[in-house]
């Protein structure tokens, strides 16, 4: 099921999408839940087309863990090995956007890098999940861009501005919950030109791996974001350009890239 957050006059509430196409081609509705997505929850049968309402990232995490360096031809792209352990970092929840929504370039850079990556969306409460209880702690999956300034990235120590700036986690356009993510196409265009494409078959440790060993240190939460790491690809944005991740059994998220003003 494609779960949709989404605002109808005023309103924000979830939404199964039912049919086919992207989200321009006017072939989608919604279904609206009732009650909330991650615990019980049924469809009202009330259908509203999803071209008459606003999209929202459909998650609001209490925390984002991303991780870098989990394609080897994107560690090799940026001059760096595979790391021994997995470096994670985290992105605050006020990064985040939804679909559509505009990925602001930050002041105090100039060089924007687009990375598109597979987000994990957690389900239920959960620490210290064995391996075998990984796929029962996850809600679904979505298609993230872990914008990156890549300057900043390289003369500051930690990470916290590079890719933590406000609008740098675009997330969506739904979360797809019955999918098996071991060997899905991940995709990122600028403009329409492909710039990366990765398969996640080719990650260095796998969604289970990253459960794992996030969760051997924190509790997570329901609605939490893993984000799973980029292929080889990354390159510039700039003021204007239209920026679209897709994902193989998900969708296809895009944003456009503004001055920020
Ligand atoms: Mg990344």
């Amino acid at each position: 099921m494609r779960i949709a957050r989404f605002s109808i006059d005023g309103n924000v509430a979830f939404g199964a999408v039912e049919g086919e196409g992207a989200v321009e081609s006017g072939g989608l509705v919604l279904d609206i839940i009732k009650g909330i997505p991650y615990t019980d929850f049924e469809l009202s049968g009330t259908k509203v087309p999803l071209s008459k309402v606003r999209l929202l990232p459909p998650v609001l995490p209490n925390k984002i863990v991303a991780i870098g360096r989990n394609y080897a031809e994107h560690a090799k792209e940026l001059g760096h090995e595979v790391p021994e352990v997995p470096v994670a970092f985290f992105k605050p929840t006020t990064s985040v956007i939804g679909p559509g929504d505009a990925i602001e370039y930050p002041s105090f850079s100039s060089e924007l890098h687009h990375e598109a990556e597979l987000a994990v969306v957690i389900g239920r409460m959960c620490r210290e999940v064995p391996r075998e209880r990984v796929k029962d702690v996850i809600f679904g999956y979505t298609c993230a861009n872990d914008v990156t300034a890549r300057d900043v990235q390289k003369r500051e120590a930690q990470w916290a501005r590079a890719k933590g700036f406000d609008t740098s986690c675009p997330l969506g356009p739904w979360v797809e919950t019955d999918l098996d993510p071991s060997d899905l196409a991940v995709q990122a265009t600028v403009n329409g030109e492909q710039r990366q494409l990765g398969r996640t078959s080719d990650m260095i440790r796998s969604i289970e791996d990253l459960v794992v060993h996030i969760t051997e240190a924190m509790t997570l939460l329901p609605g939490d974001v893993i984000l799973t790491g980029t292929p080889a690809g990354v390159g510039p944005l700039t003021v204007g350009d239209e920026v679209a991740v897709t994902i193989e059994g998900i969708g296809t998220l895009t944003n456009r890239v503004i001055k920020r003003g």
